[in-house]
């Protein structure tokens, strides 16, 4: 049984110029599953290459919210036709942030709606980012309830709001960046987390984690892909159990939060005609 990457960027720029030899790392190390995020109408289209050249690869499309700007409204017509290309594709990474400069939060929300509400009529999970918006996140789960289950990567969020997120089907996925010494407190809260609705990702090529969770170091802080070994074998440790025992929790998790292709591809064409 492989490992499972369920959040990372391999379609960045920074991964570029080492892309295959980060693909072979990837499988040498028993890295089985990558779930490939798009960010933006400019990253989408070598997320789909990358996905077709690469069995492994799971293609996530979506308007993260610091594209939001640049691309709003008008960048979601794009999305449903990609998604309808590939019915194993997920809806991602979409979301909120108040953190990044010059957010709008209506734009922010109007997109992260619209394509909540295109994740549901196509029948796809959904990968979500969300920083310092917990509340709005909230109120957009009750104003648009995602039909499938939904993964909150690196989860940053209050304690308090994860009953009301597991009640609405969250997954929840811990990247290396939060075994550093100055994030135990958010570690802890995935304590709170039943095992069985937790993930693991690298986020490469960001979220870099500290030193000993580095297999392989890449340019100026780049995260590299493969150190999700790492990643795994330090939550095994955080929580007790044998390494194989986790891996085969975290793919069966992992197989309750994918639901794709949960529709033929002609009744998916059917939907929106
Ligand atoms: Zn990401």
């Amino acid at each position: 049984m492989g490992l499972i990457d369920a959040h990372l960027h391999l379609q960045d720029s920074r991964l570029a110029g080492e892309f295959e030899s980060i693909l072979s790392q990837l499988r040498q190390a028993g890295v089985t599953r990558w779930v490939v995020n798009g960010t933006s109408p400019e990253d989408w289209s070598r997320v789909a290459e990358i996905a077709s050249d690469n069995p492994e690869v799971i293609a996530g499309y979506g308007l993260h919210p610091w594209s939001v700007n640049s691309f709003g409204l008008a960048g979601l017509e794009e999305l449903e036709y990609l998604l309808l290309q590939d019915p194993g594709a997920v809806v991602g990474e979409i979301g909120l942030d108040k953190w990044i400069r010059d957010h709008d939060n209506e734009l922010q929300k109007k997109c992260f709606l619209k394509q909540l509400e295109i994740a549901n009529r196509l029948g796809r999970s959904t990968v979500i980012h969300c920083l310092q918006s917990w509340g709005s996140l909230r109120d957009c789960l009750k104003e648009v309830p995602p039909e499938k289950p939904f993964l909150l990567h690196s989860y940053g969020g209050p304690l308090e709001m994860i009953g009301d997120f597991l009640d609405r089907g969250a997954f929840f996925s811990i990247s290396g960046y939060f075994f550093r010494d100055d994030k135990v407190k958010k570690l802890a809260v995935f304590d709170e987390i039943p095992s069985d609705r937790i993930l693991l990702e690298s986020d490469a090529p960001d979220m870099l984690p500290p030193p000993e969770l580095i297999k392989l170091p890449l340019a100026d802080g780049v995260n590299h892909p493969v150190n999700l070994v790492r990643i795994y074998a330090s939550y095994a440790e955080r929580v007790s159990f044998p390494l194989d025992e986790v891996i085969a929790q975290i793919a069966g998790n992992f197989g309750n939060w994918y639901q794709a292709n949960a529709r033929s591809k002609a009744d998916e064409r059917s939907v929106i005609e």
